[in-house]
C-alpha cells in the first residue's frame, strides 16, 4: 500500500466507537474487556437505559451493542429511539444482546431495525467477529457515501464550470456582428445567434438538407436562390463557402447585402460533425464605397456623370461604334452669359440654375445617351450611335428647346440660352479627348455667332478655339502693359452737320498683330471675366479724355462722350460705385456721359438692371440702347428703365436704302423713340442716300464712316478744329 492511500479498513474498524448499552454492569465490563483486547480503543457502557440516547447523540457511536431486557425502558424502545435519532445515517449498526432465542423476539428486533444477534451467554470470539463484520461493512458504506458525496461535488463543479463555459461561448456567439449558423451533422439546424435572426436568417426547419429559410437569400442581382446555391447546404455538402455575397430580405427592411463564409464542421480525427456558415452585413459599407465611387464618378451638384466617367464612357462607345462602323454624336452644352447670372445672382443662383438645367437634361435624354456635366455650366451628352449629322442635329433642337424654357432662380425667372457643340465621329482612331476638343472648338464657335444655337464641328472651328486661347492669354498681359486704345467716332446731327458727341471704341495695339477691332477680344473678355478690368480701364481712359475735352470751349455745350458696357458688366454689383470713383477721379462732368448698353443687358435680370439705371440717371448720365432692333425690341419693355438715347443698329441703316421692309422699321423706330422721348441716332451711316433717308424720317442723330470712322482723341479733336486730347 503506498503511503498516499488512507487508513486499512480494519485500522479504521478497531478505530471505531462502541457503545455498549445493558443493565448488567458485569456484562458491560466483560464486553469491554473482550472489545478492548481485541484492539479496539474506543469502547462505553452505559448501564440505566434512559441514558442511552443522550448518550449516543452526544458521543456518535459506530455500533451499539444492544440488551434487550432492561428497567425503565426495554431495548426494543431504545432501539426505535436510535434508530429515529440516527435515520440520516447510511448504515449504523445495532447488535442486540438478547437470552430470548425465540424466533418471534429476533423477528421483533429486527423489524425494529436491529442488524444482528448476540444470544447471551455470549462467546467473545463470536461478539468480535459480529461486531467486526459490522464495522467493517459500515466502513465501506461511509467510505461509499463519502465517495458518492464526493463525485457528486465533483459532477456539480463540472456542471457549473461547463455551464458558465457554455454561458461565455453563448455570450460571445451573441455579441458577434456577424451571424452564424450552424447545423448537425444530420443536417439538422442547431444554432443560430441573434445576428442572424437580426438578419431575419432563421433556420428553415423540417428540410432534410440543411439551408437558410427559402425565399429570403437572393442573388446580388435579386433573382431567387437555387437550393444549391445555398451557402449552408452548400457547406454541408462538404464545400467551403468564401465571399459568397447575398441579398437577405428580412420582412419589410431595406434587403441587406451579405457575405457569407462557410465550411463543414470536421471533428480530429475527420468525421463530419455539421456545418456551420457566417452572414456578415455589408450593406453599409457596400454602400459607402457605391457613395465613394459615385462621388469619383460623378458631379456633386447635379448628380450626373462627370468629365472622368464620360471619358470612360466616350472611349468604350468609340471603340464600339469603331467596330460597327456606326458614327457617333457628343454633344457640348454650354450655357450663354452663366457667368452673368452668377455675378448678378450670386453663385447659389447659378448653382440652383445648374441643377434645374440638369435635371431637364436628365429628362430630355433619350433612354441609351448619357449625359454629364463638366466644370461650371458645361454639360455634355453622349449619344447612342448611330447618331450621324442630322440626328445630332435634332437632339440638338430637342434639347435646346427642352432646356431654354424659363426657370425660376431665386425668385426670379431667367430663360437659359445655350450653345451647343455637336462632334460627329465617323473616323477610326480618334481618342475620347479628342473628340470632346472638336465639340468644344464647336460650342465656341456656336458662342462666336452669338450662342442660342448649336453649330456642327468642322476643322476650321480648332484653329478659331487655339485662337482664342491665345488671345484670352495675351489679353490679360494687355492690360497690365498699357496695349489697349480709345479710339473716338463722332456722332453728328444730321441737319446741321455739327459733331455732338462722340463714342468711345477700344482697340488692342497688340505687338506683332497691329491695331485689334474689339470683335477680336471682347467677346473674349466677356466669357472669361476679363471684361471688368477691360469696362474699368476703357470708363476711366474715356473719362480722363472727356475730362480735357469739356474745358475747350468750341465743343458745345451738348457734347457728349459715349461709353459702351457689356452685358455683363451692368449687372455687376459695383457699377454705379466704380462710375462715382472715377467720375470723382477724373472730374469729367457726368451729364457729358452716355452709357451705351445692349438689350440683353436688360432682359437678364430687369429688376436689378432698372435699380442700376436709376442710380446713374440720378447722377446726371445718360443711357443709351445700343443695336437697337437686334434684340428683344420692346419698346413698352424699355419704358421700365430710364433710357434716353435709341441706337438704331447698322444692319437696318444699310439696306433701308434697298430693302422696304428694313426702311419700316427704321421709320416706325423712329417714330416710337420720338413719341416717348427718345433721341434716337443712326449707326452705320456710309452714304449720302443713307443720311438722307434718315433726315426724311426725322431722325435726329447718326455715326458712320460717311461722317468718320472712329480716330485717336487727337485727330478728332483736330477734326473740330481745336486742339486737345488726353495725350
Ligand atoms: P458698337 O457699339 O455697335 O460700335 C459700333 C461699331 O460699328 C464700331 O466697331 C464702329 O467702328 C463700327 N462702325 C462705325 N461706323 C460704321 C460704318 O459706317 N459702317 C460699318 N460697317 N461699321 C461702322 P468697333 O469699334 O469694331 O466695335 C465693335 C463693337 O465692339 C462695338 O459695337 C461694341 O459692341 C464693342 N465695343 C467697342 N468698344 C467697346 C468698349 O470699350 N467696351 C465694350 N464693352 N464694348 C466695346
Ligand atoms: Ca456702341
Ligand atoms: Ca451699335
Amino acid at each position: 500500500m503506498s503511503a498516499m492511500s488512507g487508513p486499512t479498513v480494519a485500522d479504521e474498524v478497531l478505530a471505531a466507537r462502541v457503545l455498549v448499552v445493558d443493565d448488567e454492569p458485569g456484562n458491560v465490563l466483560l464486553l469491554t474487556r473482550h472489545l478492548q483486547r481485541a484492539g479496539f480503543v474506543h469502547v462505553e457502557g452505559v448501564t440505566d437505559a434512559r441514558w442511552a440516547l443522550p448518550r449516543f447523540r452526544e458521543w456518535r457511536p459506530d455500533i451499539v451493542l444492544l440488551d434487550l431486557a432492561m428497567p425503565y425502558r426495554d431495548g426494543f424502545t431504545v432501539l426505535r429511539d436510535l434508530r429515529s435519532e440516527a435515520s440520516g445515517e447510511e448504515f449504523l449498526p445495532v447488535v442486540v444482546l438478547t437470552a430470548d432465542t425465540s424466533p418471534d423476539s429476533r423477528l421483533r428486533a429486527l423489524r425494529e431495525g436491529a442488524n444482528d444477534f448476540i444470544v447471551k451467554p455470549f462467546r467473545a470470539e463470536e461478539v468480535l467477529l459480529r461486531v467486526r463484520n459490522l464495522l467493517a461493512t459500515r466502513v465501506l458504506h461511509l467510505r461509499l457515501q463519502e465517495h458518492n458525496e464526493q463525485l457528486a461535488r465533483l459532477v456539480a463543479e463540472r456542471t457549473r464550470d461547463l455551464d458558465a463555459e457554455r454561458q461565455f461561448l453563448q455570450a460571445v456567439l451573441d455579441c458577434l456582428e456577424e451571424g452564424i449558423v450552424a447545423c448537425d451533422a444530420d443536417g439538422r439546424l442547431r444554432f443560430a445567434n441573434p445576428a442572424a435572426a437580426r438578419l431575419g436568417v432563421q433556420p428553415a426547419t423540417g428540410t432534410t438538407l440543411p439551408g437558410l429559410v427559402p425565399g429570403q437569400l437572393h442573388a446580388c442581382d435579386g433573382s431567387a436562390l437555387s437550393p444549391d446555391e445555398d451557402p449552408l447546404r452548400r457547406a454541408f455538402t462538404g464545400y467551403r463557402v468564401v465571399g459568397q455575397e447575398l441579398l437577405v430580405r428580412g420582412p419589410g427592411d431595406d434587403p441587406r447585402t451579405v457575405v457569407a463564409n462557410g465550411r463543414p464542421i470536421v471533428s480530429d480525427p475527420g468525421d463530419r460533425l455539421g456545418a456551420v456558415v457566417a452572414l456578415q452585413d455589408v450593406t453599409d459599407r457596400r454602400r459607402v464605397e457605391e457613395e465613394l465611387r459615385r462621388r469619383v464618378l460623378h458631379d456633386q451638384l447635379t448628380g450626373l456623370p462627370n468629365r472622368v466617367l464620360f471619358l470612360d464612357r466616350l472611349g468604350v462607345a468609340l471603340a464600339r461604334a469603331e467596330r460597327d462602323h456606326r458614327p457617333l454624336a457628343v454633344l457640348l452644352l454650354n450655357v450663354d452669359h452663366f457667368a452673368g447670372i452668377n455675378d448678378t445672382l450670386g453663385h447659389e443662383a447659378g448653382d440652383a440654375l445648374l441643377t434645374a438645367l440638369a435635371e431637364r437634361i436628365r429628362t430630355a435624354l433619350r433612354p441609351g445617351d448619357s449625359g454629364a456635366r463638366f466644370a461650371g455650366d458645361e454639360f455634355a451628352v453622349l449619344c447612342e450611335p448611330p447618331v450621324g449629322e442630322s440626328t445630332a442635329r435634332r437632339i440638338a433642337e430637342r434639347i435646346r428647346s427642352a432646356l431654354s424654357v424659363p426657370v425660376e432662380v431665386s425668385g426670379r425667372w431667367i430663360t437659359p440660352e445655350l450653345s451647343i457643340g455637336i462632334a460627329v465621329q465617323r473616323d477610326a482612331g480618334r481618342s475620347a479627348e479628342e473628340v470632346l476638343q472638336d465639340a468644344h472648338a464647336a460650342v465656341f464657335h456656336a458662342k462666336q455667332r452669338g450662342g442660342g444655337r448649336y453649330e456642327i464641328f468642322e476643322s476650321s472651328q480648332r484653329q478659331q478655339l487655339l485662337e482664342r486661347l491665345d488671345v484670352e492669354a495675351a489679353l490679360r498681359h494687355a492690360l497690365a502693359e498699357g496695349q489697349l486704345r480709345l479710339y473716338y467716332q463722332p456722332t453728328v446731327d444730321l441737319r446741321t452737320g455739327e459733331v455732338v458727341g462722340a463714342e468711345a471704341l477700344v482697340r488692342w495695339q497688340r505687338p506683332g498683330e497691329g491695331l485689334l477691332s474689339p470683335l477680336r477680344f471682347i467677346p473674349i473678355a466677356e466669357q472669361t471675366g476679363l471684361i471688368a478690368r477691360v469696362g474699368q480701364w476703357v470708363l476711366r481712359a474715356a473719362c480722363t479724355q472727356l475730362a480735357l475735352w469739356q474745358q475747350t470751349p468750341l465743343l458745345g455745350d451738348g457734347f457728349t462722350l459715349s461709353v459702351n458696357l457689356s452685358a455683363r458688366e451692368v449687372g455687376t454689383a459695383g457699377l454705379v460705385e466704380l462710375v462715382d470713383d472715377v467720375l470723382a477721379g477724373t472730374k469729367a462732368d457726368p451729364r457729358r456721359l452716355c452709357l451705351e448698353i445692349t438689350e440683353t443687358a436688360l432682359v437678364h435680370d430687369p429688376d436689378r438692371a432698372a435699380a442700376t439705371l436709376r442710380a446713374l440717371r440720378e447722377r446726371g448720365l445718360r443711357i443709351a440702347v445700343d443695336d437697337f432692333g437686334t434684340g428683344q425690341s420692346s419698346l413698352t419693355y424699355l419704358q421700365r428703365f430710364p433710357i434716353g438715347v435709341l441706337k438704331v443698329d447698322r444692319s437696318f441703316v444699310a439696306s433701308m436704302v434697298t430693302n422696304r421692309n428694313d426702311a419700316e422699321i427704321v421709320a416706325a423706330v423712329i417714330d416710337l423713340g420720338r413719341r416717348l422721348d427718345l433721341v434716337t441716332v443712326a449707326e452705320g451711316v456710309e452714304t449720302d442716300q443713307q443720311a438722307a433717308a434718315l433726315v426724311a424720317l426725322g431722325c435726329q442723330l447718326a455715326q458712320g464712316y460717311y461722317f468718320s470712322a472712329a480716330v485717336p482723341a487727337e485727330r478728332l479733336a483736330a477734326q473740330l478744329g481745336r486742339a486737345g486730347n488726353a495725350g
